[in-house]
């Protein structure tokens, strides 16, 4: 495939070549900012693009004069057509496919697509590893959890990393906005830094970090909280930082109440080892604020979420949080799905992201009813208390898109780590529990589908191909074990033996073969999981 007819792009030189393979150490810190600042404008067109309305259109009719406008006249008008142009994908994609690609493309193209492709590898990484809890029975929970997500929120939950660890340092939250996911409820209190409350939290991370290892690290010190609600987060931040060597990740929606503040928590973020903050922008007004007080390389490490419809990237998912009746949600949901594919598939034209898509492709990429994605424990500071949760679909029991069990409260360090082990005895069962009902989520249901009988979501379209659990089935001219064990756990009469005598009974099966499939089940994170659900 040839370079799109009007492409005069200049391709990357030798020294440009033998950057591209150096870390920040070895290429010096002045080859280091140049590429950052370089980053930090194109992306400036994609916070653009994604904030303000008519933007995509004046960059496709004259792109020299939109960089022009946005002082951002060094960067060259072919090469961001390349880049920015979805005409183009198809040469994009074959380009990356290519295994000489450093040799057909420019330092700004391979900038920005290892930019867009670190943030998403590092997703991943954190999801599929750094968030991966040290406790062997939290662990295990949270990959069950985890699967449980792909069919209880679909495609979207690729993108939840599943952080084991979230930290209030607030009690309710002072902004209220209308689109708040998690029923925060108004500010009523502020955990205060002196130097009880300083050694406190010491000693609570101390024990987070001993119970669920560096995946501690990875969490959040807000949940429905804001945390710049609290004057004294960066003194509590530096004692998160001195256990983990991490700054905790965070997500404002008031970062113009005080801009020098939030400049330096954004600063620090390239100083010290720190990954992305976020904005919530709550409107258009809201958006070009950041745009204007904030220089592009200072928003390199800031993705900007758009909550205002003006905005030609807000998507209807984020409106969560208001009870809506559970059939209707589940309508909808599927209603949307369409609209937001299609805005993925705008937001997502980046060449290298098409493993994502096609990874997108597998699990809807609907609504997912929530936007929590802390499978884990939950601490608040004012109220010394700590509970495990886990996110599903909003319904009317169910209105914040979270799963909560019982807040046990904590009087030090010591007795917290006392408090932990007991919700992990309590919750977090390893194996499938003997003495109750077993069923299946209410959103399962057991169809025909072109991979033979499978489980449908029916919030998700996920599909879980069961007869393939026993595949020598249909050679051996017998029933299905698999379906039959779907059958049984979606008749929700039987436990754990007296499902398997009844398919033994029925079906003359070997007991082994039965057990092993309701553990697949249970794995899969397909049957109800009753100390929460
Ligand atoms: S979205 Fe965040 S800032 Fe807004 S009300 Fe909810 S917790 Fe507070």
């Amino acid at each position: 495939m040839s370079l799109p007819k009007d492409n005069r792009c200049r391709l990357m030189n030798g020294y440009e070549k033998k950057l591209a393979l150096m870390t920040r150490e070895q290429m010096g810190e002045e080859e280091y900012q140049r590429i950052r600042v370089l980053t930090g404008n194109m992306k400036r067109i994609a916070d653009l693009m994604t904030c303000i309305p008519g933007a995509i259109e004046e960059f496709e009719e004259d792109t020299g004069a939109f960089l022009e406008k946005h002082g951002l006249d060094m960067l060259d008008p072919d090469e961001m057509r390349l880049i920015f142009l979805s005409e183009n994908n198809d040469y994009k994609a074959e380009l990356f496919r290519s295994p000489d690609v450093l040799n057909r493309i420019s330092e700004s193209m391979f900038r920005y697509v290892q930019f867009t492709q670190n943030k998403l590898v590092f997703r991943d990484y954190l999801r599929d590893k750094g968030c991966v809890p040290a406790n062997r029975k939290v662990a295990v929970w949270r990959e069950r959890n985890n699967r449980r997500c792909d069919g209880a929120l679909g495609g979207v939950n690729l993108s939840f990393i599943h952080a084991t660890l979230t930290i209030e340092l607030a009690e309710g939250c002072s902004v209220g906005c209308d689109f708040c996911g998690l029923g925060a409820g108004r500010l009523k209190k502020v955990f205060r830094y002196n130097d009880g409350n300083a050694e406190l939290f010491a000693g609570v991370l101390k024990v987070l970090h001993e119970v669920l290892g560096d995946s501690a690290g990875f969490g959040m010190m807000y949940f429905a909280t804001e945390p710049l609600d609290n004057p004294d987060y960066e003194k509590f931040e530096d004692i998160f930082f001195n256990e983990f060597g991490i700054l905790p990740q965070i997500t404002t929606a008031v970062f113009d109440r005080d801009i020098e503040r939030t400049r330096r928590l954004v600063h620090e973020l390239d100083e010290k080892r720190g990954f992305i903050h976020r904005f919530s922008l709550r409107s258009l007004e809201m958006a070009q604020k950041a745009l204007a007080e904030f220089t592009p390389e200072e928003l390199v490490n800031v993705e900007l979420i758009t909550q205002y419809e003006e905005s030609p990237y807000f998507l209807p998912y984020t409106v969560v949080g208001s009870e809506i009746e559970n059939k209707d949600k589940r309508r909808r949901t599927r209603e949307n799905a369409g609209l937001i594919d299609e805005a993925l598939a705008r937001t997502l034209d980046a060449p290298l992201l098409n493993n994502e898509i096609k990874r997108l492709k597998k699990l809807k990429y609907v609504d997912p009813g929530t936007i929590c994605c802390v499978d884990g424990f939950r601490v608040n500071m004012c109220r010394k208390t700590i509970s495990i949760l886990t996110p599903c679909h909003q319904t009317p029991e169910y209105p914040n898109g979270i799963s909560e069990t019982e807040e046990v409260i904590f009087n030090d360090a010591e007795d917290l780590r006392n408090k932990i082990f007991m919700l992990i005895e309590k919750y977090m069962p390893e194996s499938v529990p003997s003495d109750e009902v077993l069923k299946l989520y209410d959103y399962l249901r057991l169809e025909d589908t072109e991979q033979g009988k499978a489980l449908v979501s029916e919030i998700s379209g996920y599909v879980l191909p069961i007869g393939n659990y026993d595949k020598k089935a249909d050679k051996e001219n017998r029933p299905n074990i698999a379906v039959k064990v779907v059958e049984k756990l979606l008749e929700g009469k039987y436990n754990k033996n007296e499902l398997v005598r009844s398919v033994m009974e029925e079906d003359n099966a070997a007991p082994e073969n039965v057990y092993w499939m309701i553990n697949q089940m249970w794995k899969q994170g397909l049957i109800v999981d009753s100390g929460f659900f």
